[in-house]
């Protein structure tokens, strides 16, 4: 069968979690996804893998548990999208019709935008938490470690989880710290941005973990080269008045986050904005030039934190205008860009920030949401897996209208 009510590209989080929300509204509904991919992820766990305090095991689960009940599975890629006919291009279906689309294809990590990185990942003490094999890795090399130059980088905005460069960094130097290295080791941070965090209120209570660790900042650093043999990283510098400057630095361990840009075939199509993002209105999350079509996830030009949380509430505004959009009726929801990042600034604490649209503050629970807290710290290591699996994919949706969950 070739011919959905509704059709999703991408069964990521946002993907299924939409699946079945639509479908806990009106069971009857004929929708497909579209996804080439066997494994599902919850990548969110990822940072904790890397710290040794998350089984890797656990963040992956069979695409076909995955995806609702009576939701049929395409695996297949979508190579392009042919809006004006209402039709996805697959790379082995041939062309998949819709009544409406849904695209959930998440971003690409573009590990090929820093020259010699793909060379020598996973070995040579160059690591990522951003990829399943390889996080892992980093919990190996944080151990082996005796002394030198541990080296921690954040590219450039937009990226998922804009907080996961740090979280590498900080949980690293707790341990280092916990075991009487630190200091033997000298961490660094190198990001690509102008300020250690998007949302003002949250960089004092970060920078009081940049001191703890002894962190040497370097903010407006590009990485843009690595040669893993010879353990050496080179940065693209930007001073005050917008000259860059390229420097090298030796390191014995090097904590990647890659590049991150709309996928490419997404970028070719009729539904990307100028930077390749899906365009849709940043409140209905509807695509501002073809109105059966949705956006949530990753991939949209919406100027949330690309988060898991984010995809959580966006998912039900999404498929409730949805709906409503296939009835001819106005649209009845507005997201409001809540996202959130739970910043692990030492093992078990979490400082959880949670912020919308223009950073304002939405914090879910009643007291400080800068001040880093133990039951954060639980939230994130048990209760979230434990409703990201049971709740959010089985379009549970009581949890959406409550905010923490990263
Ligand atoms: P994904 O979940 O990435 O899913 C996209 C899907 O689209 C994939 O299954 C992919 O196979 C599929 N796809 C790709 N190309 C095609 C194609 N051509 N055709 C069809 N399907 C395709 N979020 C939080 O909320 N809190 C956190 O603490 C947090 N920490 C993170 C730490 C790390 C290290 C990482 C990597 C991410 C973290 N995130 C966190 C972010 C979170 O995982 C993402 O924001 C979330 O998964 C986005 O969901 P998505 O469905 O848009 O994309």
């Amino acid at each position: 069968n070739t011919s959905f009510e509704i059709v999703i590209v991408g069964g990521g989080s946002a993907g299924c979690a939409i699946a079945a929300s639509l479908k806990k509204r009106q069971p009857s509904l004929k929708i497909a996804i579209i996804e080439p991919s066997d494994k599902h992820y919850y990548q969110p766990a990822w940072t904790l893998v890397g710290a040794g305090e998350f089984d890797i095991n656990k963040t992956a689960r069979p695409m076909a548990d995955c995806i609702p009940e009576d939701v049929t599975w395409l695996q297949a890629a979508v190579t392009e999208f042919k809006p004006d006919e209402k039709q996805v291009i697959t790379e082995n279906l041939g062309a998949i019709h819709y009544a409406q689309l849904v695209v959930a294809a998440g971003l690409k990590l573009n590990w090929e935008g820093i020259k010699g990185l793909t060379d020598t990942l996973g070995k040579h003490g160059v690591t990522s938490n951003y990829r399943y094999d390889l996080a892992p890795y980093t919990w190996k090399l944080v151990q082996e470690l005796q002394s030198g130059e541990a080296i921690f980088t954040q590219p450039p905005m937009p990226i998922k989880c804009a907080g996961a460069p740090q979280k590498a960094l900080y949980l690293s130097c707790a341990d280092w710290l916990e075991k009487g290295r630190l200091g033997k080791i000298k961490a660094s941070f190198y990001t690509s941005t102008p300020a250690l965090f998007g949302v003002k209120e949250y960089i004092e209570p970060l920078m009081q973990y940049i001191r703890r660790y002894k962190v040497n900042l370097n903010l407006n650093s590009t990485l843009v080269e690595v040669d893993g043999p010879g353990k050496t990283a080179w940065f693209n510098v930007k001073d005050a008045d917008g000259n860059v400057n390229r420097i090298s630095k030796p390191f014995d361990l090097l904590h990647v986050v890659p590049p991150q840009t709309a996928l490419d075939f997404l970028k070719q199509s009729p539904l990307a904005n100028a930077d390749g993002w899906v365009e849709v209105d940043q409140h209905s999350l509807q695509h501002v030039r073809y109105p059966e079509v949705f956006g949530v996830g990753d991939c949209t030009n919406t100027p949330n934190a690309k988060t898991a949380a984010a995809a959580r509430k966006q998912v039900v505004i999404a498929a409730e205008n949805l709906l409503a959009q296939r009835e001819g009726k106005a649209l009845p929801s507005r997201y409001d860009g809540y996202g959130s990042c739970p910043l692990t600034v030492e093992k078990g604490k979490i400082i959880l920030a949670e912020f919308g649209y223009g950073g304002k503050l939405v914090p879910t629970f009643p007291w400080d949401s800068t001040k880093p807290r133990r039951s954060a710290w639980l939230l994130k290591k048990y209760v979230l897996p434990w409703l990201y699996w049971n709740l959010m994919l089985k379009g549970r949706e009581w949890l959406a209208r409550c905010g923490a969950c990263g």
